[in-house]
């Protein structure tokens, strides 16, 4: 009988020291043990990719593309090898592979590349010899052989799109945390976690900023149909299981973006930020009409970009967070907040609707505030309603 396959993907803080990477080891050989087939996916050592940003940006502002990626992807290539050095002293076979001897291929686009296709065939092979098979995240290849990068934060990514190339039973993400929270419990303290989550919900809470599921992961695992599990490197614990085509929640997470810029400019130098930004493949968030100015809102590190091409014609480059509430009810909530938040002496400088989300522009330093009111207020009353859903769900 064919063993089970699963993917296990490790971030930065579970393989940050040599005594993490051990503990990371465990988890592995415990599913080796149990029958399985184990594919696993790591991230460089926390720290490190921005450690070896930042000397490229000690040099260069904005870094040449290609070369960032030939740097960056360095670091995955340091945690596969150590981790397999460690699995191999612990008596297990182990075979570490980078994004181009897996065959990851991508397309072009630098720094924040896409998935095109795996071919499996060497990790099955190495599989059919009974060896653990070790993955760099976040790397892929072109079609012509060049390193690529998937966007910070791309392990994720790897991970799920191995686990689709093949077939998979479950695809494991380990992180730091012990699931998906209904927002980052290091801002709202009574945030809980969600057990079980929709597919369509996660995607949102993703797209708009919760780091804990890089987005392009959650697409994947969505259109492959993939359960994805995410859960803690350093206890045990069930996770939280994202699976699921249905948003039936109300309204059950909030998601925080901080990186994010306000340009004002004119209106024909408007046009041409939209025209740059298409040409840089930069994601516009927003274009905002106010009465008396008009804005674009991209994120921060996408205007140091934008600056370079159009030298000196935008005025204003403001700061701004967004705060997006996600689930089935948002428009209600839409209405309910304008009075929460005015009473409160929140300024909201923009919102906008998305399919099953409500996003507040406002100042960065009001952020915290307004995601602890909107928790108590809409999402803490709705956890026993939630709770009896997600029963219901699981059986
Ligand atoms: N090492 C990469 C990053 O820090 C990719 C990842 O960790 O998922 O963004
Ligand atoms: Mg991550």
């Amino acid at each position: 009988m064919k063993k089970p396959l699963i993917v296990q993907k490790f971030g930065g803080t579970s393989v940050g020291s040599i005594e993490r990477i051990h503990q990371v080891a465990e988890h592995i050989i415990n599913a080796k043990n149990a029958g399985n087939q184990v594919v696993v996916v790591v991230s460089a050592m926390s720290g490190e990719t921005n450690r070896l940003l930042d000397l490229a940006k000690q040099i260069d502002s904005v870094p040449d593309a290609r070369e960032l990626d030939v740097l960056l992807s360095a670091g995955e290539q340091v945690s596969m090898a150590l981790l397999a050095i460690t699995l191999n002293k612990m008596g297990y076979t182990a075979r570490s592979l980078t994004g181009t001897q897996a065959k990851i291929v991508t397309d072009e686009q630098y720094n924040d590349a896409t998935i095109k296709h795996i071919d499996v065939q060497p990790i099955i092979e190495l599989l059919a010899q009974d060896q653990i098979v070790i993955v760099a995240g976040f790397q892929g290849i072109t079609e012509s052989g060049d390193i690529t990068t998937l966007g910070r934060g791309g392990s994720d990514t790897s991970a799920v799109a191995l686990a689709g190339a093949l077939q998979a039973d479950e695809c494991q993400i380990f992180t730091d945390v012990d699931g998906v929270y209904s927002c980052d419990p290091r801002i709202v303290k009574d945030a809980h976690k969600l057990e079980v989550i929709d597919f369509p919900t996660m995607e949102a809470m993703a797209r708009h900023g919760a780091k804990v599921l890089h987005l392009p992961s959650v697409l994947h695992a969505w259109k492959n149909q993939v359960p994805l599990r995410v859960l803690s490197t350093f206890d045990v614990n069930q996770g939280s299981l994202v699976k699921g085509d249905e948003c039936t929640l109300p309204v059950c997470g909030l998601a925080i973006q901080r990186d994010m810029c306000l340009i004002k400019a004119e209106k024909e130098t408007l046009a041409l930020l939209q025209k740059q930004s298409r040409l840089l493949g930069i994601a516009i968030w927003d274009v905002i009409e106010h009465p008396e100015w008009l804005a674009v809102v991209v994120k921060q590190d996408a205007y140091s970009k934008l600056e370079l091409v159009l030298q000196g014609k935008v005025a204003d480059c403001l700061p701004i967070s967004l705060l997006t509430a996600v689930g089935a009810n948002t428009a209600e909530l839409a209405t309910l907040s304008q009075q929460l938040l005015v009473d409160n002496d929140i300024v909201t400088i923009h919102q906008k609707f998305d399919e099953q989300s409500f996003t507040i522009a406002l100042c960065p330093e009001s952020v915290d505030s307004a995601a602890n009111l909107w928790h108590q207020a809409y999402i803490t009353p709705n956890k026993a309603h939630d709770c009896l859903q997600k029963h219901a769900f699981l059986n």
